[in-house]
């Protein structure tokens, strides 16, 4: 295939890349987005294997049977709720790969393998060494965050004696094992040493964060993912592996600040904060004490049935109970009877971005009822009733003190509706560990009980009602 040929290809691939991103950006398009990605993804793989002799064909199209087998039942078979350690998973892959490319391309320089020497050339080595030690550190982080979510690992912040200086020593000692292979690629066997130190140093950034944190580090490990891929492109000479590598760099640094942002908290907070391991634990009892009040499925019922505006807030525990389908039953039978019904997303309520969009979206509620959290707020002053349907952090008041551990967190503003109805099974606190004095103000109303039942039980008792 000619070089211009495969670049307008290339170009092509990218600017579906570009426009796939773009599309991601919003739920109503992000179906759309996702396909031109993957029209992009197949030009590119298509092009670059006419362009170049590979593999023998019957071997590489086992390799993509198998793959492809693989990742359809991984995506069809896992729940939700899995999806961040089925993501870390998949980076740690994409970084694996890149080491592996960088290991061969030492490996022909060095004349071990191919059939002369190759020329040593400083590019080369430099982004050999940069695809080996990022993506080392990519592969062995994402198996530990994997293995935390997972509950292999302790998801507990795993803190020691002198941690600091111990990672400083091992980045350090990768540093050097680095510039020592860009000095002499020909020395195969550093760049061994180099993933070999590389792997301690994942590891080890890693098992200091607690569980609860992981989805972030999971956005953080995707960065490091396309940077070793864009190292790896450096390597290869390929243009496509560069500005997608990259793409996946800028897209990956840019989801973990917008996480950090709509948790108040700062990267290094997260990377060496050791928080969600742990309860906070502040005085339930001073908070809940006498002030609590349970209510029933009927006489929430009763109440839906003389509001005019409801607005839905979900968390983390709709997700679990995968209370979903009674949320929509409710929504169809208020909205028949002349209901205005919206929903109130939160950045990260539950435990990835876009978690609650994706599961009202399966139950094809509508985008146009799904209001960001700057645009409904103002609105919950006019809401007769809000149901928090496993919420917690994100609906907690405290977040406007300056001394609680959730300081300056963006909330959702549920507490100043008319009435509040909280559906959740006990007053357990959520991911940040403290008790949320919403639970406990005069306008709110506990209706207490796993979501999914909670809700149908609802849903019977307006129909009844
Ligand atoms: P929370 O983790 O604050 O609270 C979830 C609540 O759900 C719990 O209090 C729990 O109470 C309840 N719950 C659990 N299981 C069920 C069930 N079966 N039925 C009903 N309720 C249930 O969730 P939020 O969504 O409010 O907040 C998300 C938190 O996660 C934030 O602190 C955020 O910072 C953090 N986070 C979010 C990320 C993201 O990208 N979205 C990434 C990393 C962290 P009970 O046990 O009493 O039922």
């Amino acid at each position: 295939m000619s070089f211009d040929w495969v670049n307008l290809a290339y170009l092509i691939a990218i600017v579906l890349f570009i426009l796939g991103l773009r599309g991601l950006a919003h739920p109503r398009s992000a179906v759309r987005g996702n396909v031109m990605g993957a029209l992009g993804m197949l030009v590119a793989v298509v092009v670059t294997l006419a362009d170049q002799e590979v593999l023998p064909i019957g071997l590489l199209a086992g390799g993509i049977g198998i793959g492809a087998v693989l990742g359809v039942g991984l995506a069809l078979s896992i729940k939700m709720t899995a999806m961040p350690q089925l993501v870390g998973l998949f980076n740690g892959f994409g970084g694996g790969a890149s080491v592996l490319v960088a290991g061969l391309a030492i490996l022909e320089i060095a004349g071990v393998i191919g059939t002369a020497p190759g020329e040593p050339d400083l590019q080369l080595s430099i982004a050999a060494v940069a695809s080996g030690l990022i993506g080392t550190v990519t592969f062995f982080g994402s198996l530990v965050a994997f293995g935390k979510l997972q509950g292999i690992v302790t998801e507990k912040p795993v803190r020691y004696f002198g941690e600091q200086v111990v990672k400083i020593v091992i980045g350090a000692a990768a540093v050097s094992a680095a510039v020592m292979v860009v000095l002499d690629p020909a020395a195969y066997e550093m760049f061994w040493a180099l993933v070999g130190i590389s792997a301690v140093l994942g590891i080890l950034l890693v098992v200091p964060i607690g569980g609860a944190d992981m989805p972030i580090v999971i956005a953080l490990l995707n960065s490091y993912s396309g940077l070793a891929a864009a190292a790896t492109g450096f390597v290869l000479s390929n243009t496509i592996l560069i500005v997608a590598g990259s793409l996946v760099g800028a897209s990956g640094i840019i989801l973990t600040r917008i996480m950090c942002v709509a948790m108040n908290r700062s990267l290094s907070n997260v990377l060496f904060g050791g928080v969600g391991g742990e309860a906070a634990g502040d005085g339930e009892d001073d908070v809940y004490a006498g002030k609590i009040r349970s209510t029933s499925a009927e006489e929430v019922a009763m109440i839906l049935k003389s509001a005019h505006r409801v607005v839905f807030v979900p968390g983390y525990g709709m997700a679990v109970a995968r209370a979903q389908t009674p949320v929509r039953m409710l929504t169809e039978a208020m909205e028949s009877d002349g209901l205005e019904v919206e929903f109130g997303i939160h950045p990260v309520a539950g435990r990835m971005p876009g978690h609650m969009n994706v599961l009202l979206a399966e139950e094809d509620i509508s985008y146009d009822k799904l209001r960001e959290m700057d645009d409904i707020n103002p609105t919950f002053p006019n809401t007769d009733v809000t149901i928090v349907l496993g919420a917690n952090d994100v609906v907690n008041p405290r977040a406007r003190e300056n001394d609680s551990p959730i300081a300056g967190m963006p909330i959702m503003d549920t507490d100043k509706s008319r009435t509040v109805v909280v559906i959740k099974r006990s007053l357990s606190p959520g991911f940040a560990g403290i008790a949320n004095p919403l639970f406990a103000r005069d306008n709110t109303l506990m209706l207490f009980g796993d979501g999914k039942k909670a809700m149908e039980e609802l849903v019977s008792a307006y129909h009844e009602a």
